[in-house]
């Protein structure tokens, strides 16, 4: 297992070949903000905060850092004027669809974003997609997925597995940042308290 060095904000940092620029940044003790990472799921690059300025061989990109390997005598800048511009849109974005999202909350004061930018539209889910991999890859259970398309896309449990699998789980709860998942559960749960055919795990 090889160690590259690079440099992140002007410092030096070793780091392991397999790592990506944001675990290289976060050993380092260098803030990168993300709201879809998790460290023990497959990047996935939907909430695009991790976005950082990277030059490497003369060339240089904006590149998000959850899914950006390591290389040899990089060199990456994560606060650029051009950066925090684009986080900042982002934040704003996300916090016209989850208004009352405590963690987007302190991001935008973070990074002096217009919390009126952007009429509210709340949906309260960011898309980030957490709840729905972590239930897929790291509990094999796909209790809960996406459905619709473009603006109309949201998240749903599955009745018929959330009723045997998520009353003794929800573990995917404290990933959300926002109160999307939860009230999608509570709506699930009543369907399927409605539903004669449905029992709860935690009811037998
Ligand atoms: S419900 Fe929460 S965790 Fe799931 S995708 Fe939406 S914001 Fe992310």
């Amino acid at each position: 297992m090889g160690v590259v060095t690079l440099t992140i904000d002007n410092k030096e940092v070793k780091a392991k070949e397999e790592m990506t620029v944001l675990e290289a940044a976060q050993s380092a003790g260098i803030d990168i903000p993300t709201l879809c990472h998790h460290e023990k799921l497959e990047p996935y690059t939907a909430c695009r905060l991790c976005m950082v300025e990277v030059e490497s061989r003369g060339r240089v990109k904006l590149d998000t850092a959850c899914s950006s390997p390591v290389k040899e005598n990089m060199v990456v800048r994560t606060k650029t004027e051009d950066i925090i511009k684009i986080r900042r849109t982002l934040l704003e974005l996300m916090l016209s669809h989850a208004p009352d999202s405590r963690e987007l909350q302190a991001l935008v004061k973070e990074y002096g974003a217009d919390k009126d930018r952007f009429e509210k539209e709340a949906s309260f889910c960011i898309h980030c997609g957490l709840c729905v991999r972590y239930c897929a890859e790291v509990k094999k259970k796909s209790a809960v997925g996406f459905i619709n398309s473009g603006v109309r896309r949201e998240i749903s449990f599955v009745p018929e597995i959330a009723s045997k699998e998520c009353w003794n789980c929800k573990e995917c709860f404290e990933l959300c940042p926002t109160e999307a998942l939860q009230t999608a559960y509570l709506f699930t749960v009543a369907q399927i308290s409605d539903s004669p055919s449905f029992e709860l795990e935690s009811e037998k």
